[in-house]
């Protein structure tokens, strides 16, 4: 019988409930139990898919092809289990539910309304995890913060639970800051006062209240919390800000979050944390020996979270190689032959990132031919990968005009085309090829060597795919597909055998990176960047030292 922890937010925005979710599961799931994170979004969209990076971040894909919120890698990356589309729910896919069924007569001629349809709706997918078997307890966010408009049918629904479940089934945690004022040296707990307040005012009252702070709370401050929020003092978690996410489970452990949920819970039968693991990967990442630097090519790099799993898994693959990575974000827009050298200097290691559409695709081309001439790591991610296709088409092929249809529908040399089965599509919504699909790799190939084996499987989201029509003269030149998918033959790696590591990916391998099981591909790119790196400073100390004599 499945237990639910329901994770609400208050006074702002951004307090990371994600990683609070993240890492009590870590926690459950480190002593033992089955563990389960769902997002619920108040959004209209039906999911993030039609979302520019701008506005939400990163869209994340599950291995059945969901496109989800990019609290989903968090869970995946934190847990090492995959989530899927029902980890993942939007009020636009709730009112899509009950507005089809409305359609299909299932009301009979009753007036639908929030209460109780779009609310019984909302209850259905909250317990929907539970009912597979699977876990012991499933953790569910609600995005958003409380007081929002949009929230107010997701906190009803888990009103109605935690009147309609039995006590010890279920559980709220409420995520609150408690800002340090400098002028006055002093911890507010106003605004947690207020944010309490206001669930209350729904019928809902935390059983713990997680609190945000840059300064610890001190037991006066908990003391003051507790009373006037009504909760037990044990239950007033501090939440340090923390150097890195990864800090946060070992954070909670110490703060007892999850022995508190357990208790709640009236769950008797755990072990003591298994997190040698972790803390092995959190030592290395606090110590690395030395550091390397990436240039990322993206156009969304004012928005960090637009490549939310492309820099954890740099961080990921970082530590697996004991090195720090530092990332320059390069905007792609600001690149030309004239500035590539200057704006490129001191990297180590190139990615050109996903993306869509024209903007920036002149730079990412010019990026693209810098790090194939120099030598310099290149890894090309989906559009990334496209692009490495056409510089490579234009500059060693001649096919001067060649291009995406992506971005020239009429290009005399398509070398990256429509998938046929994406023609006939219309919609925009969940169209792309997406989800895990097989991958079957050549022996004699660097991305073998990466991989170690011939069969993969990674996650896809795209509509546009290499030209085979042009592949032996690719091959014939130096640039080789060494990864195709088995069944419909689309090529899913490039790579330039001469070059020292020069890979193009048409999926994306970031989404399923974790700290425990790193994305092959990254670890060995920031591997040949380390080694990169190493060369050019023992050819730059020798330079120095000939300059000497
Ligand atoms: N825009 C390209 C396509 O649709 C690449 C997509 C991506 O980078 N995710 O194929």
């Amino acid at each position: 019988m499945a237990k639910y922890i329901f994770v609400t937010g208050g006074v702002t925005s951004s307090l990371g409930k994600g990683i609070i979710a993240a890492s009590l599961a870590k926690l459950l799931q480190a002593r033992g139990l089955s563990v389960t994170i769902q997002k619920l979004d108040p959004y209209i969209n039906v999911d993030p898919g039609t979302l520019n990076p701008y506005e939400h971040g990163e869209c994340y894909v599950t291995e059945d092809g969901a496109e989800t919120d990019l609290d989903l890698g968090h869970y995946e990356r934190f847990l090492n289990t995959f989530t899927s589309q029902a980890n993942n729910v939007t009020t636009g896919r709730i009112y899509q539910t009950v507005i089809n069924k409305e359609r299909n007569g299932d009301f009979l001629g009753k007036t639908v309304q929030v209460v109780p349809h779009i609310t019984d709706e909302i209850k259905r997918r909250m317990l929907l995890l539970g009912k597979t078997g699977e876990f012991d307890i499933i953790i569910t966010e609600i995005g958003g913060t409380v007081g929002d408009i949009e929230s107010l049918p997701f906190i009803e629904a888990v009103r109605q639970l935690q009147w309609e479940l039995p006590e010890e089934k279920v559980m709220v945690i409420h995520l609150t800051l408690v800002p340090y004022l400098k002028a006055a040296k002093e911890l507010k707990t106003k605004p947690t006062q207020h944010s309490v307040k206001m669930l209350s005012e729904t019928g809902v009252h935390p059983d713990v209240l997680v609190c945000r702070t840059e300064e610890p709370l001190g037991n006066d401050i908990k003391r003051k919390i507790a009373l006037f929020c009504n909760v037990k003092q044990e239950a007033v978690i501090e939440a340090m800000d923390a150097a890195t996410i990864y800090e946060v489970p070992l954070l909670m452990l110490r703060e007892k979050l999850d022995i508190i949920c357990l208790k709640k819970l009236k769950i008797t039968e755990y072990s003591e944390p298994n997190l040698d693991k972790w803390k092995l990967y959190l030592d290395k990442l606090k110590y690395p020996k030395s550091k390397v630097t990436i240039g990322l090519i993206g156009k969304y790099i004012e928005l960090q979270d637009a490549y939310k799993s492309i820099l954890e898994s740099f961080i990921h693959a970082g530590a697996m190689n004991e090195v720090k990575v530092q990332v320059i974000n390069v905007h792609s827009e600001f690149i030309t032959n004239d500035n590539v050298s200057e704006k490129l200097e001191g990297l180590d290691g190139l990615l050109v990132a996903p993306g869509f559409g024209t903007r920036g695709i002149d730079g990412k081309i010019v990026a693209v031919k810098y790090a194939r001439e120099t030598g310099l790591p290149f890894f090309g991610i989906c559009l990334g990968m496209q692009m490495a296709v056409i510089e490579f088409a234009r500059n060693v092929l001649g096919l001067t005009h060649a291009h995406s249809t992506e971005m020239d529908a009429n290009t005399s040399d398509a070398v990256i085309n429509m998938m046929e089965e994406q023609k006939r599509i219309k919609m925009m919504g969940g169209t792309m090829r997406l989800g895990a699909y097989p991958c079957q790799i050549e022996e004699n190939s660097l991305a073998y060597k990466i991989y170690g084996k011939t069969t993969i499987s990674e996650r896809h989201r795209h509509r546009y795919e290499f030209n085979s029509d042009y592949l032996a003269q690719f091959e014939a030149n130096g640039m080789r597909a060494t990864g195709v998918n088995p069944d419909s033959g689309l090529v899913e790696i490039i790579e330039i055998p001469e070059h020292p590591f020069f890979i193009g990916v048409q999926y994306h391998p970031e989404l399923k990176s974790t700290v425990e099981s790193p994305a092959p591909l990254f670890v060995s790119f920031i591997g040949a960047a380390k080694e990169y790196n190493e060369r050019s400073s023992s050819i730059k100390a020798g330079t120095l030292r000939d300059a000497l004599i």
